[in-house]
């Protein structure tokens, strides 16, 4: 996808700071991060959003939660917890139009899943 930022990124046409990367996936800090760890997990396959997923992607997801179990104890947060949020669609606050899992944690967060 030419016009995906996050296409952008893992070709290295935008620079990120890289945390994780395999054939598969790549993970990279937040720019704009809401927590002292906000890592974004994301597929290096374009997809667009969670609601475009097909059957063939499950493997693929489950390999992203294994590494988010990975980076969560390399950031050492694993032991006092994180949270992992993915937005779908313009409801869901999606900004960027390829799937993204959000890792965020380093301190208490809030009790609210939205607001
Ligand atoms: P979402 O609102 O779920 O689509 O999240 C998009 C996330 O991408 C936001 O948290 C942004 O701060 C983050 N973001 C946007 N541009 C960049 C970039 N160039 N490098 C790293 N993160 C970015
Ligand atoms: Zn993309």
């Amino acid at each position: 996808m030419e016009d995906c930022l996050f296409c952008k990124i893992i070709k290295g046409e935008i620079p990120s700071t890289k945390v994780y990367e395999d054939e598969e996936i790549l993970a990279f800090r937040d720019i704009h991060p809401v927590a002292p760890v906000h890592i974004l997990v994301i597929p290096k396959k374009h997809i667009s959003s969670l609601i475009d997923l097909n059957e063939e992607d499950e493997i693929l997801v489950g390999k992203i939660y294994t590494i988010i179990n990975k980076i969560a104890k390399q950031e050492q947060i694993n032991e006092k917890g994180f949270r992992v949020v993915v937005n779908c669609g313009e409801d869901g606050g999606q900004e960027v139009k390829h799937l993204h899992f959000h890792l965020i944690g380093g301190k208490k967060l809030g009790t609210k899943v939205c607001n």
